[in-house]
């Protein structure tokens, strides 16, 4: 399960402790701009560095497999994404050998290094996709499961097709941000259940909902499918998503279409995407499908179609410190990556380079591995008590919330960087 480049015992000659979440093994991609440089251009984070790769292109590293294709002097990874797997797993091998402590190029060349590594502290990091469409499941039974407890009773937790498809809706693409873009408290139409008429103003329960997402890679024509046996190979990577909710606003608007105001006003991604090969170490089994079973064509041949990925989500005050409040897993989820791009796929729909498909809200199955505050707090019944004296029972104003997510290897951590984002007053 280890191939050359996510093989432990690899070295880059860039120092990494074992608590950086970019050693050699990991290699995220990204967008990035510098002071001496303002054009946002792609890179690769390494320890405490970025790898630029746009510097790299100029120089002809990646001409044998690229051609005289600019991929990674462009602000976005679209094109690069477009060209699917067996592209993107020859530019990892030239980059992680580039980078080994064992290869002088660029180790014992000062002038090149200063062209293509820059310490981070000193990079602007930004969307790195532009992403045409985004489309959220909600692929967590336990999740699931605790707000069909919460709204209609534990005996009808479940809607009837919820075992037979990952149920989805197709999101708002233009809302989501980079990590560290804080965003307003929305505003709109809520009514409380003893009230006649709704009326207009802040949302009062502002949520946060722990995903991850994943990026098409080369999609599919309009009226082609994907298949379940290649969905894989369709998913450039992943990165860590919070999909901000206004719980009160949601409540009154989504019968019968689904959520829409409740979800458009932010979507926060990790700055760093972790590609489909640096998770393979880290591949594990879905939970067993089998009462009832998928139908065919969302049967997977085994189990192992998911990823260990560790989830924390923390809560920090204005002013003070951080609060881990949420301790979940990637592997929680019922629904597959490959079955939701199969399923999304299954009616002819075209899939594209940089099409965002969340996972939905990731809760485990005990109480502090709820993915959001609906169910942590169970609807703002059981308040959360900070450092700082004060509970939450959903999102104030000057709160950031911080997602983190890693993998975790024999003394090394391949991670997506923090996934942050601060609610700042309403407008309205
Ligand atoms: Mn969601």
């Amino acid at each position: 399960m280890f191939t050359k480049t996510t093989d432990p015992a690899l070295k880059s000659f860039i120092p990494v402790d074992s608590e950086n979440e970019f050693p050699i093994q990991n290699l995220p991609y990204g967008a990035f701009s510098t002071k001496e440089n303002a054009s946002v251009r792609i890179g690769v984070a390494i320890g405490d560095y970025v790898l630029d790769m746009a510097a790299l292109e100029s120089e002809g590293f990646f001409k044998d497999v690229l051609g005289d294709a600019l991929v990674f002097s462009q602000p976005v990874l679209n094109d690069f994404m477009d060209k699917g797997k067996e592209t993107r797993v020859k530019v990892r091998e030239i980059i992680s050998d580039l980078l080994n402590a064992e290869t002088s190029t660029l180790r014992d060349d000062e002038s090149l290094r200063a062209k293509c590594l820059h310490p981070m502290k000193d990079v602007t990091l930004h969307l790195p996709v532009r992403i045409g469409d985004y489309t959220d499941f909600y692929s967590s039974r336990e999740h699931a499961t605790n707000v069909g407890t919460m709204f209609r009773g534990k005996d009808n937790a479940l809607q009837p097709n919820w075992l037979h498809l990952p149920v989805g809706y197709h999101g708002r693409s233009s809302s989501v941000v980079i990590s560290g873009t804080d965003l307003h408290r929305p505003c709109g139409q809520t009514k409380a259940d003893d009230a006649d008429a709704p009326t207009f103003g802040p949302s009062r329960l502002v949520d946060f909902e722990l995903e991850m997402g994943f990026f098409v890679s080369s999609g599919n024509a309009l009226g082609d499918t994907i298949k379940i046996d290649q969905a894989e190979d369709h998913i450039f990577g992943l990165a860590l998503v919070n999909d901000w909710s206004a719980r009160d606003i949601q409540k009154w608007e989504y019968v019968p279409l689904g959520p829409f105001l409740a979800k458009n006003f932010g979507t926060t991604i990790s700055p760093w995407i972790i590609t489909m090969e640096a998770l393979e170490p880290f591949r594990t089994e879905s939970p067993a499908q089998e009462d009832p079973k998928p139908l065919p064509y969302l049967a997977h041949k085994n189990l192992s179609n998911t990823f260990d990925i560790n989830l924390e989500v923390y809560i920090k005050p204005n002013g003070s410190e951080a609060n881990k409040v949420c301790t979940s897993n990637f592997k929680y989820l019922y629904w597959s990556m490959g079955q939701q791009l199969t399923h999304h796929s299954v009616t002819g729909c075209n899939m594209r380079a940089g099409d965002l498909l969340a996972s939905g809200t990731i809760s485990g199955p005990t109480k502090d591995s709820f993915g959001s505050m609906l169910e942590l707090t169970w609807r703002g019944s059981e308040p959360i008590k900070l450092s700082n004296g004060e509970e939450r029972k959903f999102i104030k104003d000057g709160d950031e919330v911080i997602m983190r997510g890693w993998c975790q290897g024999k003394g090394y951590r391949v991670g997506f960087g923090a996934c942050s984002g601060k609610v700042l007053p309403a407008k309205c």
